[in-house]
C-alpha cells in the first residue's frame, strides 16, 4: 500500500495536458458565477447556516447549478463526473466563488472525506454507482465511527456486523454523526471479527441510512443545534457488495478516512477550503473580527487593534503552515500523518480566534438583541472546543506528531496484541425502549 499511489494522489500531480490554463479558468468561472449563483445574503453567518435544517435541501440544489455548469468536483476524476483539475484550479474557484451562497455543507465530510476514501478504496461498480451522484448533489454521505464508548480509541469499537450469506447483519449503535438525519449514505466501521487483536478485525461498508433497521435521533446541542445524531442499528442487513476495501482490513481504510478527515479539518483538503469553503482573503474566511471591532465602536483601541492582527498573523501562519505540509506529503518529504500538525493548529488557532471575538463582543456576548454580531460570537463560543474534538482530539493529534514524525516511543498499549475477546470493553448500547 505505501509505494502504490492512492487515487487521490492524483490531484497533486503534475497537470494532465490539455488542463485549462489557471488564468483562463479563474476568468471563465468569475463570469459563470456573476450569472448563475445567487449572492451571499451578508446576514446568514456560517453558524446560523448550520442551525438551518433545511440547508441539505438548499445545498444539493446548489450543487445541482455547479454540475450543470461544469463547476462540481472540481478535483474529482473526468470518469466519475468531476473535472480532472487541480488543486490550484480548486483555489482559485473557491477565491471567486466566495460572494456567493455555495452549498458549503457538502464540503465536510461528504466531498473532503467520504469521497476521497471511496475513490482510494472502493470498488469501480461502488465508484461508478456513488462519485457521480456525490459531485451533482444527488447523494449525501457521513461518517458512521464514534460511539457511545469512545471515540478515540477507534479501533476499539463494538458494533458488530456478522456476516450470514450473501449480507452482513449489523448491530449497535453509532455517535456524533454530523448531520446523519439529512444524510442519504454512511461509510460505517463494524467490528466483524472477534477472535484478533483489535485493529484486525475491523471491515468498513456502505451504509444507507433511511432503511428498515436503523433509527437515527439527533442530539439537541446547547447552542441550539441538532446537527450531532446517533444511531442505532437493529438487524440491518448490509449486502457484501458493500463491503469497502478487504474484510477485517477495514483499519486500513479508516485510517486514510481519517488522514482525509484531518486535511479536512485541518483546512488542507484539495476538495475544498476551509471547512466553510474558506471564505475570505486566503482562505481564512476572517473578516468578522474587524466588523465585531466596528460594531463595537472599538476600532481606534490599541488592544482591540492588537487582538484583531494577532488573530489575522495567526490564519496567514495556518494557511503557509498548509501549504507546506501538503506540498510535504505530496511530494514525499513529509509523512501522511503530517497532516495532524495542520489539523492540530487550526484547532488551537479557532480556539484563540473565538476567545479574542468574546473579548472583543464583551457583555453583548452575554445579553443581546437579536441580528446583534456581540450576540452572535456568544453563541459561537458555546461550541469553541469542537475543532480540538472532531477529526481527532488534541491530544491524540500530539500523540500523532510525536510517534508517526518525530519517531518517539509509542505510548503503551496493554490490548495491542491481545485478541479482542480476551481485552475488557464495553458492551454495545441499544436502543433505549
Ligand atoms: C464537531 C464534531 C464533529 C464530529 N463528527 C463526527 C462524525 O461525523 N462521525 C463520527 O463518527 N464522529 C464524529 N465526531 C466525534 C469525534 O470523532 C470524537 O468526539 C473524537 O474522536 C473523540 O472521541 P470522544 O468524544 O468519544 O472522546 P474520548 O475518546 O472519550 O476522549 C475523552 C478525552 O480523553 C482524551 N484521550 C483519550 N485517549 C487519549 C490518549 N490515548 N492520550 C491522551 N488523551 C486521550 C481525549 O483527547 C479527550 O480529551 C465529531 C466530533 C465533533 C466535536
Amino acid at each position: 500500500m505505501a509505494t502504490d499511489r492512492l487515487d487521490t494522489d492524483r490531484v497533486d500531480a503534475a497537470p494532465a495536458e490539455g488542463t485549462e490554463d489557471l488564468e483562463a479558468f479563474r476568468m471563465r468561472a468569475r463570469a459563470w458565477l456573476a450569472d448563475n449563483m445567487p449572492p451571499l445574503q451578508e446576514t446568514l453567518t456560517p453558524h446560523q447556516l448550520m442551525l438551518q435544517d433545511e440547508m441539505g435541501t438548499r445545498a444539493r440544489e446548489l450543487q445541482r447549478i455547479l454540475f450543470d455548469g461544469g463547476f462540481a468536483g472540481l478535483c474529482f476524476p473526468k470518469e466519475y463526473g468531476g473535472q480532472g483539475l487541480t488543486r490550484a484550479h480548486q483555489a482559485a474557484f473557491t477565491h471567486e466563488s466566495a460572494p456567493y451562497e455555495m452549498p458549503l455543507v457538502l464540503n465536510v465530510p461528504t466531498f473532503s472525506i467520504l469521497a476521497p476514501t471511496l475513490l482510494d478504496f472502493g470498488t469501480e461498480e461502488q465508484k461508478r454507482a456513488h462519485i457521480p451522484k456525490i459531485i451533482s448533489g444527488e447523494e449525501m454521505w457521513v461518517q458512521f465511527l464514534s460511539e457511545p464508548s469512545g471515540g478515540s480509541d477507534l479501533a476499539s469499537l463494538v458494533t458488530r456486523a456478522t456476516r450470514d450469506g450473501d449480507v452482513f447483519i449489523l448491530n449497535g449503535s453509532k455517535i456524533w454523526s454530523s448531520g446523519a438525519f439529512r444524510a442519504d449514505y454512511a461509510l460505517c466501521l463494524a467490528r466483524t471479527e472477534w477472535h484478533v487483536p483489535k485493529h484486525r478485525g475491523l471491515t468498513c461498508f456502505i451504509v444507507k441510512i433511511h432503511q428498515p433497521g436503523i433509527e437515527v435521533q439527533q442530539i439537541k446541542m446547547v447552542n441550539g443545534s441538532s446537527e450531532f445524531c446517533q444511531e442505532f442499528f437493529d438487524d440491518v442487513a448490509i449486502p457484501a457488495e458493500n463491503v469497502v476495501g478487504e474484510v477485517n482490513d477495514g483499519w486500513t481504510v479508516a485510517t486514510r478516512l481519517l488522514y482525509h478527515e484531518r486535511d479536512a479539518v485541518g483546512g488542507g483538503s484539495p476538495y475544498t477550503s476551509g471547512v466553510f469553503g474558506g471564505r475570505g482573503e486566503h482562505g481564512s474566511g476572517r473578516t468578522d473580527l474587524i466588523d465585531l471591532a466596528r460594531a463595537t465602536g472599538r476600532t481606534g483601541d490599541s488592544h482591540v487593534r492588537q487582538l484583531v492582527a494577532e488573530s489575522r498573523a495567526n490564519d496567514l501562519v495556518g494557511a503557509q503552515l498548509i501549504s507546506r505540509v501538503t506540498k510535504g506529503i505530496s511530494t514525499g518529504k513529509f509523512p501522511g500523518p503530517a497532516g495532524s500538525l495542520h489539523r492540530l493548529y487550526a484547532a488551537t488557532n479557532a480556539e484563540r480566534h473565538q476567545d479574542i471575538a468574546l473579548e472583543l463582543a464583551g457583555a453583548g456576548a452575554g445579553a443581546w438583541a437579536e441580528g446583534d454580531l456581540a450576540g452572535e460570537k456568544g453563541i459561537e463560543f458555546l461550541s469553541r472546543q469542537s475543532g480540538s474534538l472532531g477529526g481527532g482530539s488534541n491530544e491524540m493529534q500530539r500523540n500523532i506528531i510525536s510517534e508517526r514524525i518525530l519517531g518517539m516511543p509509542r505510548e503503551y498499549a496493554a490490548d495491542k496484541d491481545k485478541p479482542f475477546d480476551e481485552v475488557r470493553h464495553n458492551a454495545s448500547p441499544s436502543r433505549p425502549r
